[in-house]
């Protein structure tokens, strides 16, 4: 699954090799998106086109539904936690995950698009 190899690692879908994001820290709240515009190792596209990465609510929304379910089991089933307390903490933790989600809808969403190449 080398897809998957380049959306764990936050690597360039088409040499695995180039950051997708100029920050490796997704918490750097300062440019924690900011995106060099090519692969600075194959010099793929990483904007493809205006607007590329608003697509990638597409990606990013799965995501946050996924660890919603997996939150609201374990939290309202495990835990038997009150209601109140499970929407406040759920929202806690998505907020907290919010840089990763993103982060993790833009790389999927890249990766839709662009292949993986070996070196040309
Ligand atoms: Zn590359």
């Amino acid at each position: 699954m080398s897809k998957l190899y380049s959306v764990l690692r936050f690597k360039c879908p088409r040499c695995h090799k180039g950051d997708l994001f100029v920050k490796k820290n997704p918490y750097s709240f300062k440019n924690a998106l900011q995106m060099p515009d090519r692969c600075p190792v194959c010099n793929q596209d990483f904007q493809i086109e205006p607007g590329f990465y608003i697509g990638a609510l597409w990606t990013s929304f799965p995501i946050v539904i996924f660890i919603m379910a997996l939150l609201s089991a374990l939290l309202l089933i495990y835990l038997k936690m009150e209601l109140n307390t499970f929407f406040i903490t759920i929202t806690a933790i998505l907020f907290l995950l919010q840089p990763i989600i993103i982060r993790l809808g833009r790389a999927i969403w890249i990766n839709v698009f662009v292949d993986f190449k070996e070196e040309s």
